[in-house]
């Protein structure tokens, strides 16, 4: 039975779609990226997580319908379009292009539809007329604005209504007309120059919340199963989500669970540009391979706060050789015998997964199950009581696993050759850095004809359990085992 936390109740409840009837349909919405600059590991983390949470939902017979706004048009949007001397609507479309470039690299592969704010203004209009006829909403000299006084469950999410430090906010509309302190703007007068549409309150732009209400309406309805997104963001943007959507159809809740990841820190901080700590996607990419990024949110609850650090990527990498090495061994099992003690292994792990992932989707916990099965795994080998068919049952159950996890579990290869592009290929290898970067020294030594250097490595690489052939298209590693030559 599937438990989740639930941050409206703030405790773990069982997990029931809001209509069971109707075939196990799950609707669940994402907040998506504000796109005027790169995506960085903090996006990715949850973006990683709410991937995982749909794929298991999907594994368990739930038709999932995972929806996910883009945010493109916005305040940060236009300044950044304004220094860059672009149109804003570019700006947004060259960002989201790398957005979902960020997302087919980390293979994230599960959301059902990416709605774009700007395609959604009828629909956003629409909710703030209806919030203008129902009192909830007042024009001012800058904009339409929200009246939190008239909403009585306003601060039920958060538990709160006014802003804390972990908040997001740069996003809290300032105006000196307002009648609260926390109302919050649904429609922006346009000022000159500035992307603007027709509505009958007056030539403008969407406020920042109410595009999710409008998209989600549209899509879901009313009220849905699931909304999830950063920690950041439950207030003031999910409360005044909710605020918005429960005035106007009267129905609550509109979200039956909220779902909400914890922070990523890097080096202990905040992530900023001005600490020089910012790593966008693309750049850890550069260095690291994506599953080393997958690997190391995974190994963490996703309520729990992470900290990026190099000691915590080098132990990841560390765990994936490991389970890289197992896969490698299973591979290479040939004897007939089929072993009952392995049965019994393959049946325990798979139920232990799904035990940990039915427990508020506890990956750190599946993760421990896999490593588990790895050793345990590794020593039947090391006593000859692993046949093929049990390799094979193995290597079946890691792929389903994987079907969830996304982490290329069993694609360990057995050799590489290393191109020109030498970087590159580095980081899909799944053996050793070590290795590699001794491949990487022997061919700088080969560059400057110091053969002698160069074959001094691949002794050294030999002795390490490793072959490296000098190939045309460069120098292709293969694990050594006896009687293997090129
Ligand atoms: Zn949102």
């Amino acid at each position: 039975m599937l438990k989740l936390y639930n941050t409206l109740s703030r405790k773990k409840e069982v997990f029931r779609p809001r209509r069971p009837g109707k075939v196990r349909k799950v609707n669940l919405f994402v907040c998506g990226i504000t796109s005027y600059d790169f995506s960085h590991i903090g996006h990715a983390r949850t973006y990683i997580v709410f991937d995982v949470i749909a794929k298991y939902l999907r594994e368990k017979g739930f038709d999932v319908f995972y929806l996910q706004n883009i945010t493109d048009i916005d305040d940060k949007i236009i300044k950044r379009a304004k220094e860059k001397k672009i149109p804003p609507q570019k700006l947004a479309r060259d960002f989201e292009k790398e957005y979902l470039k960020d997302m087919k690299s980390l293979k994230i592969d599960s959301v059902t539809k990416y709605a774009r704010a700007t395609e959604h203004i009828k629909e956003i209009i629409s909710q703030v007329e209806r919030l203008f006829k129902k009192g909830y909403a007042y024009k001012i000299e800058d904009g339409i604005y929200y009246d939190i006084s008239k909403f009585r469950d306003y601060g039920k999410l958060s538990k709160r209504s006014v802003l804390q430090a972990e908040d997001a906010v740069s996003r809290i509309d300032e105006a000196k007309e307002k009648r609260n302190k926390g109302d919050f703007c649904l429609w922006k007068f346009s000022k000159p120059g500035e992307p603007k549409w027709q509505s009958p309150f007056g030539w403008g732009r969407p406020g920042w919340h109410i595009e999710d209400t409008a998209i989600t309406e549209k899509y879901f309805g009313y009220q849905y199963d699931i909304h999830g997104g950063a920690r950041d963001l439950i207030f003031p943007h999910h409360e005044a989500e909710i605020a918005q959507m429960e005035a106007i159809s009267g129905r609550k809740p509109m979200v039956k669970y909220w779902l909400h990841t914890g922070f990523l820190t890097v080096g202990g901080q905040k992530m900023a540009k001005s600490l020089g700590n910012f790593i966008t996607i693309r750049d850890f990419l550069k260095e690291n391979s994506p599953r080393v990024l997958k690997f190391l949110v995974i190994k963490n609850h996703y309520r729990s706060p992470v900290d990026y650090n190099e000691k915590i990527i080098s132990q990841t990498k560390k765990e994936l050789e490991r389970i890289d090495e197992f896969i490698s061994k299973l591979k290479e099992q040939k004897t007939k015998n089929k072993k009952q003690e392995v049965k019994n292994l393959i049946l325990k792990t798979e139920k232990e997964f799904k035990n940990a992932m039915d427990d508020d989707f506890n990956t750190p916990k599946a993760v421990a199950v896999i490593l588990n099965l790895v050793n345990k795994g590794n020593s039947l080998i090391a006593k000859n009581k692993m046949g093929s068919k049990n390799a094979n049952g193995i290597l079946n159950l890691l792929k389903n696993f994987d079907e969830v996890l996304g982490i290329n579990l069993t694609k360990a290869r057995d050799s590489i050759t290393i191109t020109k592009t030498l970087k590159y290929e580095i980081k899909k290898f799944p053996f050793p850095q070590e290795i590699l970067n001794l491949v990487k020294e022997r061919e700088n030594y080969r560059k400057e004809g110091l053969w002698q250097k160069a074959d001094e490595i691949r002794r050294k690489i030999k002795k390490m359990g490793y072959l490296v052939q000098d190939t045309k298209k460069g120098p292709k590693i293969k694990k050594y085992e006896r009687g293997n030559c090129f």
